[in-house]
């Protein structure tokens, strides 16, 4: 257990971030790991209270509460806290298979509910992982482990986002034979082109990719299976595949004025930076926010991502268009702890918007109803009425470019109706459950967010934990039926 009363002596402090001004003109991660006093002084804060609610990983009210990949918390906070950081280390490895990624990009649903929190600020989970990882990496710890023996088990393994990656560690440590098939030219998913390189750096998901390599683990980008391969010479050449295909079908507007030029999804946007960043690719002009009034649908983070991409290619302007109403200072009556508190807060990309332009760019409540655009066919504003309230006058915002932010419909069905797998009167894919990860088709998984719906790296990790725990007990279970 940390120090004696550390969550009301000891001030609750996060990884400093860098200072908005300077950030913007650069892609960098734009947090800055703790010092290592601060960080066991954080530590110290942890009670060991008993019940660590902030392991739990469950949904309530609809919302993440606790580490959905148990992370053992108590028990790491309390290693850093007396120096032993490799013993921590090996903790934080049990449970979490990317620590790299989760410690700068998790939401830390684990604060939310953790127990100090309900009386006073909670502990600083998510900096002291970052410091453990940080730590580990820099000692050398982190090390390829091939397993010391193989199965004559092949599985295939398609989509290389944190579900995939997660899902081929796991087989590959037990010693099946393990390719990850990946349609885009670079593995890692939405970690690689979809994140923006402010919250998580490109060489960050490279490192780990290349350990899993050192590891045995196949990776096969530029192959979009269901083309390149079919689904035949999948199930012909493997014993079992995994759906980890993401949720890439995104939800749009269809109003008038919605096809004129300079109106995007967000993913696309996102998408061609992160090439433009890594391969110098031109931008479209579509896809660049130099000089221009910029407004993001959607209330959302990946609307914030797009409203920080915005300000570092230069915009002249950026406003995001929410839905809802602004969050609540303090947690209301109808969200009490340990659910996921649902309050107000000024994330990286609005503390830069409000540094550069003097307002923070969220506007609440409102409801997209035309484009209007030049003579040259280009959107020019955008008209817009009220979620709250009927009565409440149209408004005209000027736009050179809108960013189309409002959420995923789920995976793409090509690949799911490829592998036979059946759907429900209404049309739609009938999901593995969450306790076999196997779909209605023989030797055939799913997880991540392909099978959940859009969600966050750390449950795909976590999905991607179960399947491969689900996809070895089958292989097993088809073993014995062979032998008996
Ligand atoms: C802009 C944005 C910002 C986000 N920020 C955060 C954040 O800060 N924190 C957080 O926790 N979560 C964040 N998320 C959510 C998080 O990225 C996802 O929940 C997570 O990446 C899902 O992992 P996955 O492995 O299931 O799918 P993905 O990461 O989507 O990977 C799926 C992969 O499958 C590949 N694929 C699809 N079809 C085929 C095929 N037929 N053949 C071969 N390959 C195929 C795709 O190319 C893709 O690479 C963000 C999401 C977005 C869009
Ligand atoms: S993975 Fe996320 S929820 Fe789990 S301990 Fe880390 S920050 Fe918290």
């Amino acid at each position: 257990m940390g120090q004696l009363m550390g969550f009301l002596n000891i001030e609750k402090k996060n990884q400093k971030e860098r200072d908005p001004r300077k950030r913007i003109g650069d892609w960098n991660e734009y947090r800055e790991a703790m010092p290592e006093k601060e960080v066991r002084e954080q530590a110290a804060r942890c009670m060991d209270c008993g019940t660590p609610y902030c392991q739990i990983g469950t949904v309530l009210n609809k919302g993440t509460s606790g580490c959905p990949i148990h992370n053992l918390i108590p028990e790491w906070n309390d290693l850093v806290y007396r120096g032993l950081w490799r013993e921590a280390y090996d903790r934080l490895a049990k449970t979490n298979n990317f620590p790299e990624f989760t410690s700068k990009a998790c939401p830390a649903p684990c604060e939310g509910s953790c127990t100090a929190g309900f009386v006073s600020d909670p502990v600083s989970i998510k900096s002291i992982e970052r410091s453990i990882i940080d730590r580990a990496f820099a000692e050398g710890w982190v090390v390829p482990k091939p397993p010391l023996r193989r199965t004559d088990k092949k599985i295939a393994v398609i989509g290389s986002g944190p579900a995939g990656m997660a899902c081929a560690d796991q087989l590959n440590k037990i010693g099946h034979n393990v390719t990850v098939f990946e349609r885009s030219d670079r593995a890692g998913g939405l970690l690689m082109y979809g994140i923006p390189s402010m919250k998580i750096e490109k060489d960050v998901v490279d490192r780990r990719v290349h350990l899993l390599e050192a590891e045995g683990v196949v990776f096969k980008t530029g192959v979009d299976i269901g083309k390149d391969i079919t689904e035949e010479e999948i199930r012909k050449d493997f014993d079992a595949v995994v759906l980890c295909t993401g949720a890439g079908k995104h939800r749009d507007v269809s109003i008038e004025g919605r096809d004129l030029e300079g109106i995007s999804p967000a993913m696309e946007y996102l998408t061609a930076s992160n090439r433009h960043l890594l391969y110098g690719e031109p931008l479209k002009p579509d896809f660049d926010a130099k000089g221009k009034r910029v407004i993001v649908i959607g209330g959302g983070d990946t609307g914030e991502d797009c409203v920080a991409t915005a300000i570092r290619q230069g915009c002249k302007s950026v406003v995001q268009f929410g839905k809802h109403g602004r969050l609540p200072e303090n947690r209301s009556e109808s969200n009490p702890w340990p659910e996921n508190p649902h309050v107000f807060s000024v994330d990286y990309a609005y503390e830069e918007a409000e540094e550069l332009f003097g307002t923070d760019p969220r506007e609440y409540y409102v409801e997209t109803k035309k484009f209007t655009g030049d003579a040259s066919g280009h959107v020019r504003s955008l008209l817009t009425g009220s979620f709250k309230s009927e009565a409440e006058e149209e408004k005209k915002w000027d736009a050179d470019l809108v960013l189309i932010a409002i959420g995923f419909q789920g995976a793409e069905d090509r690949l799911f109706e490829d592998f036979g797998i059946e759907k429900d009167p209404s049309g739609r894919v009938i999901q593995a459950d969450d306790r076999s990860y196997q779909t209605s088709s023989e030797g055939v998984f799913a997880a991540g967010d392909a099978r959940r719906g859009a969600t966050l790296i750390v449950w795909a990790i976590e999905e991607g934990r179960k399947a491969a725990a689900a996809v070895d007990l089958y292989l097993d279970r088809k073993l014995s039926l062979l032998q008996n």
